[in-house]
């Protein structure tokens, strides 16, 4: 391809990606299709002659398009947000154009310092301590990962390196490998799943205690499971804590946990992946309380900064511990300035080799939008979670099962959880709106993720309206299968509704 070519078919692409993101809401946000439809429709091998960009465009229209779940969409309720902005794929588009990779200082200065620039202004307007930035005195600073999921192991490898290293110092007796078998991690039971799976990478059994009763895991909790722990002989290591869970966006308490972390020298991560964006905001003051006592913590810049997948901000007061602990040289990644201070070989700070320039993005989203812009996405998300909270509670055949925070509202209708699950159902084969389950206590609910890049009033109604009328709609027909039909038309209905009911049931066997 030529670069006459090349310019033709980037236009082309942009002008679908403006008509796909422009159009969105007329599409399901859910796909129609059935397992097998993408594959099948597309060849077995690599096309051996070359193909016009215009074919390719055609295809993704006509094959991947209708086998895709439409994630910006603002019908997109379930999970958390991955979010976007036009300043955000122009810079995705220009990071791949651009084409450098920063793993050392050397191998391209801007990207490192670009990256060093874009984690202390984030910092700054997240309002963080000041030990978090690289222009502090101190051996802190940011880094961007590319997801929650590698920062928690990154925290949790280095932890668990740092204390090999005590340990073998204050029990010299113990061998090095009878060290690492009594390591220990913690956690709570509303963590996301990435917390247990680094457990599993990083060979280190990570305990999930139970939240108290509003989801919070408190220090009283951490310090009987550590104490218990170190009775039974073994080493505690790193809490990790949730600021925002995935099920219901409960904050865990960081002041009381980082009391017991720091008395019983046990590195405490912060895993902040949504709740991060409240951080910015005055009247969520209260979220920052104690992260000024963490050691790590992460957060997606991709779930509340219209930074688009993939972007996950990661913070350490003293980066020399991932440093130390990573550090693994050769003699061609070694350069002069290694070493100096605010300009770090990122490749050090994390899991690969070779990283993305993704600051680029982020500085991008960051001057486009500006700070104003970014805080005002971020309450614009609260305020619609607002909208959304209002209307389960003027409808008494809902409840609620957890605070409103931030963009999330966790909500079912009365009943069994048998109810909850026909309703999921119902809006699931609709496909207008996409919500996930979650369970506490036994008890399982919806949650109402507000998504989508540019998320209205009149999308939270129209969701509303969806769910509420698939409720009535489900009431009805229980109460017309409960009761026994009583003229001609009741029971046709009846045996209408039968029918229904099992053509779907084998339609689905099939
Ligand atoms: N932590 C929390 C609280 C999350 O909600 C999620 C995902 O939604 C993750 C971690 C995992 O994020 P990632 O996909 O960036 O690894």
């Amino acid at each position: 391809m030529d670069f006459d070519e090349f310019r033709e078919f980037g236009h082309a692409s942009i002008e679908f990606i403006i008509n796909y993101l422009s159009g969105i809401r007329e599409r399901d946000v859910l796909p129609s299709v059935a397992p097998y439809t993408v594959i099948n429709q597309l060849p077995k091998e690599i096309p051996e002659k070359p193909e016009h960009w215009r074919e390719v465009l055609k295809d993704l229209e006509s094959i991947i398009l209708p086998g895709l779940t439409h994630w910006q969409s603002p019908y997109f309720n379930a999970f958390y947000p991955s979010s976007s902005s036009a300043g955000s794929i122009v810079g995705e588009l220009l990071i791949a154009g651009i084409g450098v990779l920063g793993f050392s200082w050397i191998c391209s200065p801007a990207c490192t310092e670009l990256e060093v620039v874009v984690m202390d202004w984030l910092a700054k307007f997240l309002k963080l301590p000041e030990h978090f930035q690289h222009a502090s005195d101190g051996p802190g600073g940011g880094v961007i990962q590319g997801s929650a999921s590698e920062a928690v192991l990154v925290a949790v490898l280095a932890a668990r390196e740092q204390a090999v290293i005590s340990c073998k110092e204050t029990h010299p007796e113990l061998s090095e490998s009878e060290v690492r078998g009594k390591l220990i991690a913690y956690s709570s039971d509303q963590s996301n799943s990435c917390i247990e799976k680094a457990g599993v990478l990083a060979a280190m059994p990570i305990k999930l205690l139970p939240a108290d009763d509003d989801l919070i895991l408190r220090g009283n909790t951490l310090r009987k499971a550590i104490e218990d722990d170190v009775a039974a002989g073994l080493i505690p290591v790193i809490c990790i804590a949730t600021l925002g869970t995935t099920g219901t966006c409960a904050y865990d308490d960081i002041d009381s946990l980082a009391d017991v972390c720091q008395a019983l020298n046990v590195w405490l991560h912060v895993d902040a992946a949504y709740a991060g964006g409240g951080f910015a905001l005055e009247e969520c003051t209260e979220l920052r309380r104690g992260l000024d006592r963490v050691d790590s913590l992460n957060f997606n810049l991709h779930k509340f900064m219209l930074v688009n997948f993939d972007c996950s901000a990661m913070w350490l007061k003293d980066a020399n511990k991932v440093v130390d602990s990573f550090n693994v040289d050769r003699i061609y990644l070694k350069h002069k300035h290694e070493g100096q201070s605010q300009i770090p070989d990122f490749r050090h700070w994390q899991i690969p080799l070779g990283r993305r320039f993704r600051a680029l993005k982020v500085w991008i989203t960051f001057r486009t939008l500006g700070a104003e812009g970014l805080r005002s996405h971020v309450r614009k998300h609260i305020a619609l979670a607002q909208q959304f909270e209002a209307f389960v509670r003027n409808d008494s055949r809902f409840e609620m099962v957890a605070p409103q925070a931030l963009g999330l509202v966790c909500f079912r209708p009365r009943g069994d959880n048998e109810h909850t699950a026909q309703l999921l159902q119902r809006l699931m084969e609709r496909k207008k709106i996409y919500m996930v389950k979650a369970e506490h206590a036994g008890r399982q609910f919806l949650r109402f993720a507000v998504c989508g890049m540019d998320a209205k009033p009149s999308d939270i109604e129209f969701a509303w309206t969806e769910i509420e009328t698939q409720l009535t709609a489900l009431l009805a027909e229980k109460s017309l299968a409960a009761r026994k039909p009583s003229n001609v038309s009741e029971l046709t209905q009846h045996f209408q509704m039968h029918l229904a009911s099992d053509s779907g049931t084998h339609e689905k066997s099939q």
